[in-house]
């Protein structure tokens, strides 16, 4: 080690490790520009840049890290970092979607430029981890970044550190922030070439910004929920009310603290007579709750409206959520109050003291979320042609799949996405065809809301970008060529199957066209083979047959047994078995629900259509059947 030390210029590795261990954004940025400057080395000299650093800074401290980029930059792929040479790349929004898809990029060989409209990690709310994103995370040095990584078998990470790790393998692999600067739209190419450039742009706040002149041939909107990104439609997807609470208390790292035992929300979610003695100790009503040991103790859970408005946490109710949880109509005193007697209930009273953690705001950090409605963009992808240069057009993250946070997907179904996003800049780089590549594309996005833990690869060690690598069932010609159209692309009409929420609204339009889509009579009869010789279940048609909720159940048990403990369900408890198999559906296959299971019960018989669209989701048919 003193060899290599004495070849090193005196700081290197003191000004690498300050970097390294750099605890928010800005000091991160701050400590890799003067290793940088310190060390001569050009940040914007993308392709180089690695290599230069490595040499520049090669104590055997951070070898290992060097080992591990080294080892995932030579997935062949990759093509040596050449495989999209001379591509130039903007994403909007430096989130952990956005920038793990920034690396992928880098890695492909392209130039990257991530712009963030803020300079704080701030979230302390924690994220969910699948085994493979563990997995990921690790190959990419986590754990020199943030040494507690998923020590022993916790799964999940504060949104605030995977930010920071993701930002500092960024940087490291050429990756250019900015932070500070927000998109505001996209400028077309002009129709003459100008001093100014002549390919696709990005208007941004401050004009000003250097960024506002570069030009890019894709662009990867990575922006969170509300997307600005113009050209997609959005899916709604309209649930029964759904109230999530998160709140974040603070962690002293005790032995006290570190006993209580975490609650994963999967295992808990059946487990009715937890919720029913929270309900009879302290009036607090949850459909489902998790609790996560991290930087702090962090719980989300999902609460019902009359609890809320009985312990005065809403002050009126109304119709629209909106409105119901305006800041005006919340009694912020008494959210903090129900969020703590429901975290200490659920603890088992073992948590030492529950003082909230302080947010962004200076404030104690307990935060209420509607999901009553959820979005989903309707594609992944579209070109876009103005004088003569296309644009490669994507969605990643919660742009694309807004997640459901209680259960945990967001981060572990946003990576797939990036890696589906970053195989197809591959192929445009490769020259493929545009309708081709937007046709694999939406084939593989149309997996997507249906993964889980369960079903993607366990080979690891496997994974790419290649969707090949990663979804055992994949049909990449699921969507043909025929079926997109490049500019603006439109949906392919099957795809219309899935928008429950414009049947709820009643837009006849929509219906009619929805179920000419649809063959009844093959859907009854797949349903009837499926349910076949299962007690108290008969199914003569797509609407009565399914009141008391046995055919769902019998229909997903047949899936998977394990799920569903058939043989323990009782025919009078219409509401319970229908909202049983909406919960397990929705959890396991990503099928959102078209009504609650007390509305199954209010009404003598479910409406047809309803019931016609929600079997006639694809998951339920790609379960068993071919894509
Ligand atoms: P995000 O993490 O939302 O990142 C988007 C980024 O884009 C942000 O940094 C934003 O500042 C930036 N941005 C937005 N607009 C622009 C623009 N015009 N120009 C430039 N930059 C822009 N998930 C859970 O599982 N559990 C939770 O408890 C939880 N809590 C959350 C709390 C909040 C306040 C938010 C916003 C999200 C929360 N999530 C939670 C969702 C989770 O953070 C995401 O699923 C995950 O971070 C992956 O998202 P992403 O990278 O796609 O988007």
């Amino acid at each position: 080690a003193p060899m290599t030390a004495q070849l090193n210029p005196p700081n290197a590795h003191g000004l690498f490790e300050n970097f390294v261990q750099a605890s928010t954004c800005k000091g991160t940025l701050q400590a890799f520009s003067i290793l940088c400057r310190q060390l001569e080395l050009d940040p914007l000299d993308h392709s180089n840049f690695y290599n230069s650093l490595k040499a520049a800074v090669s104590t055997w401290k951070v070898k290992a890290l060097w080992t591990k980029l080294d080892k995932r930059a030579q997935q062949k792929v990759y093509s040596q970092n050449k495989a999209c040479q001379g591509t130039r790349c903007l994403i909007i929004g430096g989130g952990p979607c956005g920038l793990r898809t920034a690396i992928e990029l880098t890695l492909l060989g392209c130039k990257v430029v991530v712009i963030e409209k803020r300079d704080t990690f701030s979230r302390n709310n924690v994220l969910h981890l699948w085994p493979y994103t563990i997995h990921d995370l690790r190959g990419l040095g986590a754990k020199k970044f943030y040494g507690k990584f998923c020590a022993g078998s916790i799964d999940h990470i504060s949104i605030r550190q995977l930010q920071l790790m993701l930002v500092k393998v960024s940087l490291i692999l050429g990756v250019e922030i900015h932070v500070n600067v927000e998109f505001i739209k996209l400028l077309e190419p002009p129709e003459e070439q100008t001093d100014v450039g002549h390919g696709w742009r990005a208007e941004i706040r401050p004009s000003g910004h250097p960024v506002s002149d570069f030009e890019f041939d894709v662009v990867i909107g990575a922006d969170g929920r509300r997307s600005t990104l113009d050209g997609f439609r959005r899916k709604e997807f309209r649930g029964k009310l759904a109230i999530a609470i998160t709140a974040n208390f603070v962690n002293r790292n005790t032995t006290a603290e570190a006993k209580v035992e975490e609650i994963s929300g999967v295992a808990f979610i059946f487990n009715q007579k937890f919720f029913l003695e929270l309900k009879e100790d302290t009036g607090i009503d949850l459909e489902n709750i998790v609790y996560y040991k991290d930087n702090t103790h962090y719980f989300v859970m999902t609460a019902k409206k009359q609890s809320l408005l009985d312990k005065g946490v809403i002050i009126n109710d109304y119709m629209e959520t909106e409105r119901l949880l305006s800041p005006d109509n919340v009694n912020q005193e008494a959210l903090l109050s129900y969020a703590r007697e429901a975290a200490d209930f659920g603890t088992n009273y073992q948590l030492p003291s529950l003082d909230y953690a302080i947010n962004h705001y200076g404030q104690p950090d307990v935060a209420m979320f509607d999901f009553t409605c959820m979005y989903a963009s309707e594609n992944a992808a579209l070109i876009r042609e103005k004088h003569g240069h296309q644009l490669l057009v994507a969605l990643v993250g919660d742009s694309l799949l807004e997640p459901f946070w209680p259960m945990g997907t967001g981060c572990a179904r946003g990576f797939l996405a990036a890696f589906d996003t970053a195989w197809m800049v591959k192929g445009w780089a490769k020259g493929k065809s545009p309708l081709e590549i937007l046709a694999e594309r939406e084939s593989i996005y149309r997996l997507l809301p249906q993964t889980t833990p369960e079903n993607i690869s366990k080979n690891f060690e496997q994974y790419s970008i290649d969707p090949a690598t990663r979804y055992p069932n994949l049909n990449a010609s699921c969507v043909r060529p025929h079926q997109v159209s490049p500019v603006l692309n439109r949906v392919p009409v099957k795809e219309e199957a899935n928008q429950f929420q414009k049947i709820k609204t009643g837009n006849e339009k929509t219906s009619l066209k929805v179920l000419s889509e649809v063959h009844p009579g093959r859907l009854l009869n797949w349903c009837q083979r499926q349910t076949h010789g299962y007690q108290g279940v008969d199914v003569t048609n797509l609407a009565s047959s399914w009141r008391n909720g046995l055919a769902l159940c019998a229909l997903i048990h047949r899936q998977k047994p394990e799920l569903i403990d058939y043989d323990s369900l009782n025919e009078e408890d219409v509401a319970g078995n229908n909202q049983l198999a909406f919960d397990v559906a929705e959890r396991e296959f990503g099928i959102q629900p078209v009504t609650t299971g007390k509305e199954m019960a209010a009404d003598s018989q479910p409406d047809k259509l309803l019931m016609v669209l929600y079997l006639s989701n694809e998951t339920f048919a790609a379960l068993s059947l071919p894509c």
